[in-house]
């Protein structure tokens, strides 16, 4: 089966595992500060903090911004489940915000809309977390403007997004949001098998972070309520968890992290080669804005309604030819855990209608030609009238 996503390891990232196994620290060693040092540097954001996945990134970063009971987060719908979940954990109300048909994020005029009528009902939310589906960002201008005006806090979900840029910043850099946080996932850019990454250019936001993801534990005197006594002493001053990274993820991360540039241009060939073989099929293809250099995790298409078949039987017919396509997103609100929590199928109706003609390509680094080719002619010979 030809996969709609996977990783890119090689023989040097092996190693550099390996060399982890060897050597005196399996967690909080050299590695994880290195990983988070580089990432910062590439991205461009003062503060990096790593942890064990994007979701724990996502909890953390609601927590350090004062999520709590009695405040709401708004996302997008057409997101992985984890980018609202975050608001649960912290207790927070969730909202959603519909999509742009062309970009399939977030729309800037739509969440206007809906911060003008939570104003007047006082209801404003305290968070909104925009998503850069499939890696391409967001419009970040806009989104920047409402967080000053309508005073919400932005976090950015770039777990699709890392290697990006939005009008020449680096997704990441954090020039239009509060925090953003990365995903280190198998199938997403880079990985470090599970892991997530925490930006910000705001130091006390980070060493927050750097408390929470550790148990809410300080050794640092400055930030202890009783400093002195012996130099065993800590302080738990937060509630925190054990959103850890291991040496291992932070050496497989950085490693990858050698290869990021490569693996997008890489993204971008196969992108192209999809774009110009399929311009004829009644399809959708992914529209690229020009303000923004996408990560290219996926590469969606939309079947059109004039189409010989319809989603269902295609996505079918792709996967008994060993085409492991897939589906980019499930709104949302019409899971059941939402649904349960009072959302109803018409409540996001342009994520809806994206979501029921909506198919994800196999998309990787590393995909060859060929593979690609089968793909293709897969493609026209189902769609061919
Ligand atoms: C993958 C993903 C996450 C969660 O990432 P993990 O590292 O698996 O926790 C969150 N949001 C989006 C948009 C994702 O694609």
């Amino acid at each position: 089966m030809i996969p709609y996503g996977r990783q890119s390891v090689s023989e040097k990232d092996i190693q550099a595992v390996v060399d982890v196994l060897r050597s005196d620290f399996l967690t909080q060693g050299p590695r994880v500060p290195a990983f988070e040092r580089a990432i910062a540097a590439h991205v461009g954001a003062k503060h990096a903090v790593a942890v064990n996945s994007a979701t724990s990134a996502l909890h953390l970063a609601c927590l350090v911004l004062g999520l709590g009971a009695g405040d709401a987060l708004w996302t997008s719908p057409n997101s992985f489940v984890a980018s609202s979940n975050c608001g649960l954990y912290c207790g927070a109300r969730v909202d959603f915000v519909d999509i742009d048909p062309r970009t399939y994020n977030m729309c800037p005029r739509a969440l206007r809309r809906k911060l003008e009528t939570a104003r007047s009902a006082g209801r404003l939310p305290k968070i909104v977390v925009p998503v850069h589906f499939s890696g391409q960002s967001s419009d970040m201008d806009a989104i920047g403007e409402l967080a000053r005006e309508f005073g919400f806090r932005v976090i950015e979900d770039a777990s699709h997004a890392i290697g990006g840029s939005w009008r020449g910043s680096p997704v990441g850099s954090c020039a239009h949001s509060d925090i953003a946080v990365f995903s280190f996932h198998p199938v997403k850019i880079i990985t470090s098998g599970e892991g997530g990454m925490i930006l910000t250019n705001d130091a006390a936001l980070a060493s927050r972070a750097i408390e929470l993801r550790s148990h809410g534990v300080t050794r640092d005197p400055d930030r202890m309520v009783r400093p002195g006594g012996g130099a065993w002493r800590y302080e738990q001053i937060g509630l925190g968890f054990n959103y850890r990274m291991t040496e291992m993820q932070a050496a497989l991360g950085l490693s990858q992290l050698e290869e990021l540039v490569r693996f997008v241009v890489a993204r971008h060939a196969l992108a192209a080669r999809y774009d110009e073989a399929l311009r004829d099929l009644p399809l959708v293809l992914p529209w690229r804005h020009p303000d923004s250099y996408s990560a290219l995790h996926l590469y969606v298409v939309q079947i059109e309604d004039h189409a010989p078949i319809g989603r269902m039987e295609l996505f079918e017919r792709l996967r008994e030819e060993g085409i492991g396509v897939n589906v980019h997103y499930i709104p949302i609100h019409t899971q059941p855990y939402y649904s349960a929590l009072g959302f109803q199928v018409g409540d996001f109706p342009l994520a809806e209608r994206y979501y029921s003609r909506a198919i994800s390509l196999p998309l990787y680094a590393d995909m060859s030609e060929a593979a690609q080719d089968h793909v293709i002619s897969a493609l026209i010979e189902a769609l061919r009238r």
